[in-house]
């Protein structure tokens, strides 16, 4: 029986860098990895990777594994998932780690049925569990009103884990790790499927998910037009506008922008909830904000027992006052 050991994250990299998610699950596995006292190990696989193995031990990890080809320049299910599947054959990780973003989605559960293994996917936090070493990860169920834990008896252990559910650890330029470079021998008649072009998302100005400022608009803003008052204000505040669901789907704003379980999680700073009710779902994409402001009519709106302060009231009012305040005050 194989003896399992490490914890392997499957990283990616993004515009000539690992990602903000690849570093984030490379905390997370750095302290799995220090209570099972077993290695935290990261692979990276595509075209020109492999100057990227020293970011990898910077962010935590022991050992860097580079698969570095021509043929692994796109992400390619196929290529990447023969890859993947010799890397666990050869070296047994105890848990398997990717990101719950469309590559880990597309990747972790082929993987696991490739080697016979359990997945649990969209896990928000991830323990051990002493006495069998087992892995225990907890996502939301029922449409976010509730939490469990899964785990499972045999090894390894796969898990796709939510952007911003994980901390990274502050970059430590003077880590080290042991780097190996894969053997990859992809034969190019695996390749099943191929990528014919990659569309960038049009973005302006910052990052919703990265943003410290969220200005918010659920479906009592009532159309586009409304949004830009939003607009404006996430400008003033250097901060993004997110949406609910309704909002999204009525094409008031673009379906990027939705914050909530199918949508994008967000930590700001600041959130402000506008005409939002505070359904569960929605609240799984902001609850982690530290502070969080809700201007809605219904004094009853669940999103006031989240918030810590509260506007009762027509937004159509109550915004533009408080853009006007915002205005005075970067004024002055
Ligand atoms: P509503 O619940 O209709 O609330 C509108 C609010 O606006 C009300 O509280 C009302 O009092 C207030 N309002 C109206 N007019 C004004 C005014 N003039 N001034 C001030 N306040 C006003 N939703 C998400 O957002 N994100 C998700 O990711 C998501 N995923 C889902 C997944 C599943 C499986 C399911 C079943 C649902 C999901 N939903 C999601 C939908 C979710 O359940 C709610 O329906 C949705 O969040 C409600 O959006 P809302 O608050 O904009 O609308």
């Amino acid at each position: 029986m194989a003896e399992y050991s490490g914890v392997l994250v499957c990283g990616e990299v993004v515009e000539g860098k690992v990602s903000s998610l690849t570093a984030e699950l490379l905390g997370c596995s750095r302290k799995l990895a220090d209570s099972l006292h077993e290695p935290a190990m990261l692979v990276l696989v595509g075209s020109e990777v492999s100057n990227l193995a020293s970011q990898g031990a910077a962010l935590g990890a022991d050992k860097v594994f580079v698969a570095d080809d021509a043929l692994l320049k796109e992400y390619q299910t196929d290529a990447y998932l023969s890859v993947l599947a010799k890397l666990v054959a050869d070296t047994s990780p105890r848990y398997i780690l990717f990101g719950q973003s469309a590559i880990g989605r597309d990747l972790a559960p082929r993987l696991a049925f490739r080697i016979g293994a359990v997945l649990t996917t969209d896990c928000i936090e991830l323990g051990v569990d002493p006495q069998t070493k087992g892995l225990l990860q907890t996502k939301p169920v029922y449409g976010g009103n509730a939490r469990a834990i899964f785990t499972s008896p045999s090894f390894p252990q796969l898990a796709t884990v939510r952007q911003k559910a994980m901390s990274p650890l502050q970059p430590d330029a003077s880590r080290k790790a042991e780097v190996v470079t894969l053997a990859v021998k992809v034969d190019p008649a695996v390749m099943k499927s191929k990528l014919l072009q990659t569309v960038k998302e049009e973005a302006a100005g910052i990052k919703l998910e990265d943003a410290p400022i969220v200005v918010c608009g659920g479906r009592g803003i009532g159309s586009a037009d409304g949004f830009k008052q939003l607009e404006e204000l996430a400008r003033m505040l250097k901060g993004a506008v997110g949406a609910t669901r309704p909002a999204c789907d009525s094409g008031w704003v673009p379906a990027h922008v939705q914050v909530g379980l199918t949508g994008k999680i967000v930590t700001p700073d600041l959130y402000i909830g506008v005409a939002i009710s505070g359904a569960s779902q929605h609240m799984a994409g902001c609850s982690g904000s530290k502070v969080i402001v809700a201007i809605n009519k219904d004094p009853e709106a669940n999103l006031f027992k989240e918030a810590r302060y509260g506007v009762v009231g027509d937004w159509k009012q109550a915004l533009p006052a408080f853009v006007n305040k915002v205005k005075e005050l970067l004024a002055g």
